[in-house]
């Protein structure tokens, strides 16, 4: 059938080595899968993984080696940086048991899952949803992603950022309160997981703000590195 205006493109990420592109779906986000993030949030002890998401077209693709720009969001004059390890899927499905999640990983990448904290503190306070804090336009840079072929079944392997040159994050993947097939598992105990799918997999502690003028370069071991300047 006619649309009655162009529908929206589809968000396509290259992938690394292959001249075709990964198409997203949905983002997930696992929120709290650091033991020294969820502290500095104020939260001990192994809760059970909880989530939330953020519209595919919230994507800011960087190619590896470029800088992209990341536009200062509205209504916010706290905008965190939080350094996580992106997986992409392949594949899903509905109750995954472990292995079956492991093999649903099509690739990993790094991502920024860029967070206006001072609308999420009041959403938390209020318990109101965290869209507003979490699911704006700009809201996830990622770089390409690369195939397990290459990389492998991810299971550590240092995740960190600089902003400025200067040390901001540093974590290990083995360092998840959940790790990456266990919560794809979990996940899908809530929703049928489906190819194209991303899924966020939480950032370790040392979140802080940026402002404008500031250059964020975040890296995962065997996945590249991810550089973003925040501009007005
Ligand atoms: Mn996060």
């Amino acid at each position: 059938m006619k649309t009655v205006f162009p529908a929206a493109a589809p968000t396509l990420i290259p992938v690394v080595g292959a001249d075709a592109a990964f198409p997203v779906r949905r983002i997930y986000c696992v929120g709290r899968n650091y033991a020294e993030h969820a502290k500095e949030m104020g939260f001990t002890g192994r809760e059970d993984p909880f989530f939330f998401s953020k519209p595919a077209d919230a994507i800011l693709y960087v190619p590896e080696g470029e800088t992209g720009e990341l536009p200062y969001p509205p209504r916010t004059s706290d905008l965190h940086h939080e350094i996580e390890l992106v997986v992409a899927l392949g594949s899903g499905g509905r109750d995954l048991s472990v292995e079956q999640a492991a093999a649903c990983i099509y690739g990993y990448a790094v991502g920024l899952d860029m967070t206006r904290r001072d609308l999420q503190g009041v959403a938390k306070k209020l318990g109101r949803p965290w869209e507003v804090g979490k699911a704006f336009d700009f809201g996830a840079p990622m770089g390409p992603i690369y195939p397990v072929e290459r990389t492998g079944l991810l299971e550590k392997g240092a995740v960190t950022l600089e902003v400025n040159g200067q040390p901001r994050q540093k974590g290990c993947i083995s360092d998840m309160i959940w790790n990456v097939a266990e919560s794809i598992s979990y996940l899908s105990g809530l929703f049928e997981l489906k190819a194209g799918d991303l899924i966020f997999t939480g950032t370790p502690e040392g979140v802080a703000a940026v402002v404008p003028g500031d250059l964020m370069v975040g890296a995962v071991e065997g996945v590249g590195e991810l550089k973003v300047k925040v501009v007005a």
